[in-house]
């Protein structure tokens, strides 16, 4: 099963996945965490993407695509798409890639309640696992439970790089889920502006 999971930036897509990865055993691919990857490496990707990346801008479809096309085919029992398609040109080139998708899972979050998540979101500077200052506190303060590495905040979770984000969110994200709906795929709500111990069921309900 091949799975997009769409939302606002900061909506809570990447616990829910977690969810998804454990229901059906199979991984998550994000685009986002690819290029921050690329990132800290230093790669010549790494270092185009890091400026877009900062300023709360896309980066271009032609290397998203490129890089999507080789994560994907490692993979053969399916994957869950995080951040990715994010245009409509982006949806288009992976229908052309042959990159086929079962399921849209939206992560709905009003935009005002997601300026107070992301400002309030640090992540391992390690393995990009998500924590918040108030509702996902580590065990110890600023260390990863995961690998033990530092947190850190994002610099585009600062709050004029969100506004930016959100903007591009309903201006270019948006589109997709219409896309999609249009060629026939399932396309399930979840409501995630409800308590994080809820959020497992809704998850589930989306598959039922
Ligand atoms: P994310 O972690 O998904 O919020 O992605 C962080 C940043 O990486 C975004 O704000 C974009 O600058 C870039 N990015 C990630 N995925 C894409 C994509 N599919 N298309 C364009 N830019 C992307």
């Amino acid at each position: 099963m091949n799975i997009v999971i769409t939302g606002a930036p900061g909506s809570g897509k990447g616990s829910r996945t977690e969810f998804i990865e454990k229901m059906f055993g199979i991984p998550t691919i994000s685009t986002g965490n690819m290029l921050r990857s690329e990132v800290e490496k230093g790669s010549e990707l790494g270092l185009q993407a890091k400026g877009i990346m900062d300023s709360g801008g896309l980066v271009s479809d032609d290397i998203i695509i490129g890089m999507l096309k080789v994560r994907a085919a490692e993979e053969t029992n399916g994957f869950i798409l995080d951040g990715v398609p994010r245009t409509l040109v982006q949806a288009e080139m992976m229908k052309d890639a042959g990159i086929n998708i079962d399921k849209v899972v939206v992560v709905e979050v009003p935009d005002e309640v997601i300026m107070g998540r992301l400002s309030g979101r640090r992540v391992c500077s390690g393995c990009s696992e998500p924590y918040h200052i108030e509702d996902k506190q580590p065990k110890t303060p600023g260390i990863c439970d995961t690998c033990g590495r530092e947190l850190m905040t994002r610099k585009d979770d600062q709050p004029e790089v969100i506004k930016q984000r959100l903007k591009m969110y309903h201006e270019q994200t948006k589109p997709v889920i219409e896309f999609y709906k249009n060629e026939g795929v399932d396309v399930k709500y979840i409501d995630a502006n409800r308590p994080f111990s809820e959020a497992e069921m809704a998850v589930r309900e989306a598959f039922e």
